[in-house]
């Protein structure tokens, strides 16, 4: 943030952070370059290309899948991501007929080591009571529509859990590289807001569609 912004401009939440901020640092208890090192990481280093992978790599080997579910924490890591926000990782596969939704209603707990950092409408009070109230209606209003038939079951992120879905690999996708079929997973299909897809023209070249990343 700029050290030049008028306070006047900071919502409130923004003006909390910046005075606790502010405090802990004068009283040495956290160094600024710390910080700033973290938030850099998890908005470069890490991201839902993580997560992708994860998800690709479960489509394409069973072994890993059946892991996956059983232990998700363990199976993420074998892949190279551990860390804070991650530590007790769930993975909910989606099937034709089950769909999973992740929300946390109480703030805004993510499974940072997979996906980065959250998107702004995730940790938002209309989201947050709505994909409770009415997943379906949540869904629809993101330009997600499921079939009549298939439930959704919601699940609530806590700062001891956090989920990461596992979307139906789309069809026609069969001998696609873990690589290529990352490259479909967004991050709001690993939150359970979004449907994998792929456009027929445009695969399986090397050039695979591939979400512009926020
Ligand atoms: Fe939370």
């Amino acid at each position: 943030m700029s050290e030049h912004e008028h306070a006047s401009s900071l919502s409130q939440m923004e003006a909390r952070t910046r005075a606790l901020e502010t405090l802990l640092v004068e009283r040495g208890l956290v160094d600024p370059h710390v910080l700033d090192k973290i938030v850099d990481y998890y908005e470069h280093e890490v991201g839902p290309h993580r997560g992708a992978r994860v998800v690709a790599t479960a489509w394409t080997d069973d072994a890993f899948r059946e892991w996956l579910l059983r232990d998700a924490t363990a199976a993420v890591a074998s892949l190279g991501s551990t860390g804070r926000q991650g530590e007790h990782l769930v993975a909910l596969e989606c099937t034709p007929t089950l769909h999973h939704l992740v929300v946390c209603t109480l703030c805004s707990c993510y499974p940072w080591t997979v996906l980065g950092l959250p998107p702004v409408w995730y940790k938002s009070p209309a989201y947050r009571a709505k994909a409770v109230r009415d997943p379906r209606g949540a869904l629809a209003d993101a330009g997600v529509r499921l079939p009549a038939d298939t439930a959704i079951q919601v699940w609530d992120s806590t700062a001891e859990i956090r989920y990461l879905v596992v979307p139906v690999r789309p069809a026609g996708t069969d001998g696609w590289s873990v690589e290529d079929l990352a490259a479909l997973v967004t991050r709001d299909a690993m939150i359970g807001m979004g449907l994998v897809t792929f456009a027929r023209q445009t695969a399986p070249t090397r050039q695979t569609p591939n979400e512009a990343r926020t």
